[in-house]
C-alpha cells in the first residue's frame, strides 16, 4: 500500500467551482492589486483575528518586507530559531542582517529561556518561528521582548490557525509572516505569503514596500519591492478560505490518531503536548529509535516518511560565516538525528493511517 506524502492531486484534481471563478477572473483582467486580492485580505484578516492583511509573492517576502518595515539593516541582528526551514534566515540575511540562532526545545520550537543571553546591543529584532504547526511560548517571549523594546516578527508560515490560549499565530506580536506555498496548510497554486498585522502604520508601509514604493502611479514615496500577491491565486486563496478550519481539525483529529496508536509502540516518542496550545501539525513528527533504519522500512513499505530536516540551518554551508561549531545547539543536533515525519494531512484515509501505524508497530517488534 502507497502512502503518499503530496496531497496535491487530491486537493485540487477535481474543482470544477473554482475552475468556473477562475475563468471569469481571467475574463476580468483584473491581474495585479485586483479586485480578489482585497478581498481576501479582509478574509484572512478576519479568520486569523487581525486588522490588516497584506498579500506578498511568498512566505520569505512576508517576513522580509516586515523586518524592512522595521528598519532591520546591515549589520543588525535577529535571533531566530535554529532548527527552522531556510528561508526564515534567507529573509534576514537578505537584508543584510545577521542571524542569531537559539536552540530548540522539544516542542520544535525556540527555547524561549535561551533568548534573553543571545541580546546584544546590536539585536534589532526576534523572529520566533512556529514550526510543524506548534506555537513558540509566546506569553514568555513577548515579556523578554517588551523588557529589551524589541520588535518582533513571528515566522507563521507552518502555523495557520495555530494558537495558545484561542490566540491565533501571527497577532501575539507586531507582525506575523505566512506562507501560501502548495505545501502549506492554506495553500495557492504558486508561490505566494501573507502579513497580518493591527498596527496602520505598518500596514500603511508595507503596502508601499510590496508594490515598488508607488504611492500612486506616478510617485514613488520610499524604495520598494516587486512583492504583490497574484490576483489568481487570491482567486484560490478565497475559494480555500472557507475550508480552512475544517483542514486545521482533520489534520489535528488525524494526529490525535496517531498519538494514541504510535504512543503505545515502544520505540516511538511522542512529542509534548502542551493543554492550551492547539497544534495544526502542518509536520507530523515523532521521536523514533533507530530513526534511519524506520525510515528506510516505511519508505521500503510505500511509506513517504521525511525527516524536517536532517542537516539543522546552522550547519549548513551556508552559514559558515556565522562560524559555529557542531554541537552549538545541541537540541536540534539531537531532533535532526532522532524525527521522524509521516503525512498527516486532510485528505489522508484512515486505512492510510492505519497502515502507517501498523508498519512502524512491525518494524519493533
Ligand atoms: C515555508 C516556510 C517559509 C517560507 O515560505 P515560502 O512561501 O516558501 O517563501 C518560511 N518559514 C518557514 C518555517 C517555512 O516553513
Amino acid at each position: 500500500m502507497k502512502v503518499r506524502y503530496s496531497y496535491l492531486p487530491q486537493q485540487f484534481g477535481n474543482c470544477p467551482d473554482l475552475w468556473s471563478k477562475l475563468k471569469k477572473f481571467v475574463k476580468s483582467g483584473d491581474f495585479t492589486l485586483g479586485k480578489p486580492l482585497l478581498e481576501f485580505e479582509k478574509k484572512f484578516a478576519k479568520l486569523i483575528g487581525t486588522k490588516y492583511a497584506i498579500g506578498v509573492n511568498s512566505g520569505t517576502d512576508a517576513i522580509k518586507l516586515s523586518l524592512k518595515t522595521l528598519g532591520i539593516k546591515h549589520g543588525d541582528e535577529v535571533i531566530t530559531a535554529a532548527n527552522t526551514f531556510v528561508a526564515t534566515v534567507g529573509a534576514i540575511c537578505e537584508l543584510g542582517a545577521k542571524p542569531v540562532f537559539v536552540d530548540c526545545d522539544d516542542s520544535f520550537c525556540m527555547d524561549v529561556n535561551l533568548v534573553e543571553r543571545k541580546i546584544t546591543k546590536r539585536t534589532k529584532a526576534i523572529v520566533p518561528v512556529h514550526f510543524t504547526g506548534y506555537m513558540t511560548n509566546m506569553i514568555a517571549l513577548n515579556k523578554i521582548a517588551k523588557k529589551h523594546n524589541l520588535p518582533v516578527v513571528e515566522d507563521a508560515c507552518q502555523s495557520i490557525l495555530a494558537s495558545i490560549n484561542n490566540k491565533n499565530s501571527g497577532t501575539w506580536s507586531d507582525f506575523g509572516a505566512f506562507s501560501l506555498h502548495p505545501l502549506k496548510n492554506i495553500n495557492v497554486w504558486s508561490d505566494g505569503g501573507i502579513i497580518v498585522t493591527s498596527n496602520k502604520k505598518y500596514y500603511e508601509k508595507l503596502k508601499l514596500l510590496r508594490n515598488h514604493g508607488l504611492i500612486d502611479r506616478d510617485n514613488v514615496e520610499i524604495c520598494g519591492y516587486n512583492s504583490r500577491l497574484d490576483t489568481f491565486q487570491a482567486v484560490v486563496g478565497n475559494w480555500l478560505i472557507p475550508t480552512a478550519k475544517k483542514i486545521a481539525n482533520k489534520r489535528i483529529q488525524n494526529a490525535n490518531f496517531y498519538d494514541q496508536n504510535l504512543g503505545k509502540i515502544n520505540g516511538i516518542l511522542i512529542p509534548p503536548r502542551i493543554k492550551n496550545y492547539k497544534i495544526v501539525y502542518h509536520l507530523y513528527i515523532v521521536f523514533a529509535e533507530r530513526r534511519d533504519e524506520l525510515l528506510k522500512y516505511c519508505q521500503k513499505k510505500g511509506i513517504e516518511a521525511k525527516i524536517h530536516y536532517p542537516i539543522p540551518m546552522y550547519r549548513q554551508n551556508a552559514m559558515k560565516f556565522l562560524k559555529h561549531k557542531i554541537g552549538d545547539f545541541p537540541v536540534s543536533d539531537y531532533h535532526a538525528k532522532n524525527i521522524i515525519s509521516f503525512p498527516c494531512d486532510q485528505h489522508l484515509s484512515k486505512k492510510e493511517m492505519s497502515h502507517v501505524v501498523k508498519c512502524v508497530r512491525e518494524f519493533y517488534s
